[in-house]
C-alpha cells in the first residue's frame, strides 16, 4: 500500500507479482543454456507388468540441476520452457536422450521407453514428427519401443492436425499413452477418437486406495472401462502393498510408483533389467 513517507512512488508496485515475473524471466534465461551446460538429465522410472512383476518399460523424467537455482522440478520447468519458446528444443533433447538410453537397454532385456510430450510440441506437428524420426534414426531404436505420453489438455482444442499427427504416429508403430487420466476434463470421447494404447490413471486416485471409497470405486470403474475398450491400463503413484494388491485383483495391467522404484538413472535401470527386470517390493 502507498504510504505518505516517501514510498508513495511505489503505489503501483506489486511485490509478489514482480518477483514472480523476474524469477520466471531469469529462469528462462538460465534454461536457455541448460542443455549446452550439461545441466539437464533424465531419470527413468520403471513401469511394472502386474502379472509378471517385471519391468517392461520406463518413463523418462526430466531433471534440471541449475548452478544458480539448484534443482528445479519439471512441474515448474516445463511451463517456463513453454512460455519462453524453449520446449521444442528441450523436448527434442529429451527424445534423443531417451531413445539412446532405451536402445542400449535392448542388449540386456526388452524394455520400452515412455517420453512425456508437452501439448505445445504437438502444435507444430511437422517439426515434432521430424524430431521423433531423428531420435529413432540416431538411436536405432525400434518405433514399437517408444511410447509418447500426452495429457488431454491438448486434445481439448481438437485441432484436426493433432488428430492427424496422432494417427500418423500410431501408423508408424509408436504407442500413445493418455497421461494423468481422471484429472481435467477427461472426455471419454477422446478414447474413441484418438488411437491410444495406454491409459494412465492419475496418482491422486491411487492415493485414496483403499481408505477413500470414492477414489477406490472410480479406479475400479476406470480399469473396467479401459478393459472394455481394449486399452492397457496403468496406475500411477503406487506407494503401498495394499494398493498393488487391489490393482492386481481388478486386473490392472501396469503400475508405477515408489513401491516398485523411484526414478533412477539409465545405468541403474540397465542393472535392474540385468536382474531379470525384478524390483524389490514389500
Ligand atoms: P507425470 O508424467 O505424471 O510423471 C509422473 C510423476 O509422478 C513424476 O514426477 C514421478 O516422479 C512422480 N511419481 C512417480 N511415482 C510416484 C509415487 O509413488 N508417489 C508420488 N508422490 N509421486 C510419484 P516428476 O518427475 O516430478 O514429474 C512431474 C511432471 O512433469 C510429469 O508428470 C510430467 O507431466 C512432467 N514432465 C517430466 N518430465 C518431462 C519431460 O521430459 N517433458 C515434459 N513435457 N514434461 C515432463
Ligand atoms: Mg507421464
Ligand atoms: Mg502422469
Ligand atoms: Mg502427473
Amino acid at each position: 500500500e502507498a504510504k505518505d513517507n516517501g514510498r508513495a512512488r511505489y503505489s503501483f508496485y506489486v511485490p509478489g507479482l514482480d518477483v514472480q515475473i523476474r524469477e520466471r524471466l531469469s529462469m528462462a534465461n538460465l534454461l536457455r543454456h541448460a542443455a549446452e551446460r550439461g545441466e539437464l538429465a533424465l531419470l527413468y522410472q520403471p513401469l511394472i507388468d502386474l502379472r509378471s512383476g517385471r519391468v517392461v518399460a520406463a518413463e523418462a523424467l526430466l531433471r534440471w540441476t541449475s548452478e544458480e537455482l539448484g534443482v528445479v522440478a519439471p512441474d515448474l520447468l516445463v511451463p517456463v520452457a513453454e512460455d519462453a519458446g524453449l520446449i521444442e528444443h528441450i523436448g527434442g533433447w529429451v527424445l534423443e536422450r531417451a531413445c539412446t538410453a532405451a536402445a542400449q537397454w535392448q542388449s540386456i532385456a526388452p524394455c520400452r521407453v515412455a517420453v512425456n510430450v508437452s501439448s505445445l510440441q504437438l502444435q507444430a506437428p511437422e517439426s515434432f514428427s521430424e524430431q521423433v524420426d531423428m531420435a529413432l534414426k540416431h538411436s536405432g531404436l525400434n518405433a514399437g519401443l517408444l511410447e509418447l505420453e500426452i495429457t488431454e489438455g491438448v486434445l481439448l482444442r481438437d485441432r484436426p492436425t493433432i488428430g492427424a499427427l496422432l494417427a500418423e504416429l500410431d501408423r508408424r508403430g509408436i504407442r500413445l499413452s493418455l497421461d494423468d487420466f481422471g484429472t481435467g476434463y477427461s472426455a471419454l470421447s477422446y478414447l474413441r477418437r484418438f488411437p491410444f494404447h495406454v491409459l494412465k490413471i492419475d496418482r491422486t486416485f491411487i492415493a485414496g486406495i483403499p481408505d477413500n471409497q470414492e477414489d477406490t470405486e472410480l479406479t475400479r470403474a476406470i480399469i473396467a472401462m479401459a478393459q472394455a475398450l481394449g486399452l492397457s491400463v496403468l496406475a500411477e503413484g503406487v506407494e503401498r502393498p495394499e494398493q498393488r494388491d487391489f490393482l492386481v485383483e481388478q486386473g490392472c495391467d501396469l503400475a508405477q510408483g515408489y513401491l516398485f522404484s523411484r526414478p533412477i538413472d539409465a545405468d541403474a535401470l540397465a542393472a535392474m533389467l540385468g536382474r531379470n527386470g525384478a524390483v524389490a517390493q514389500s
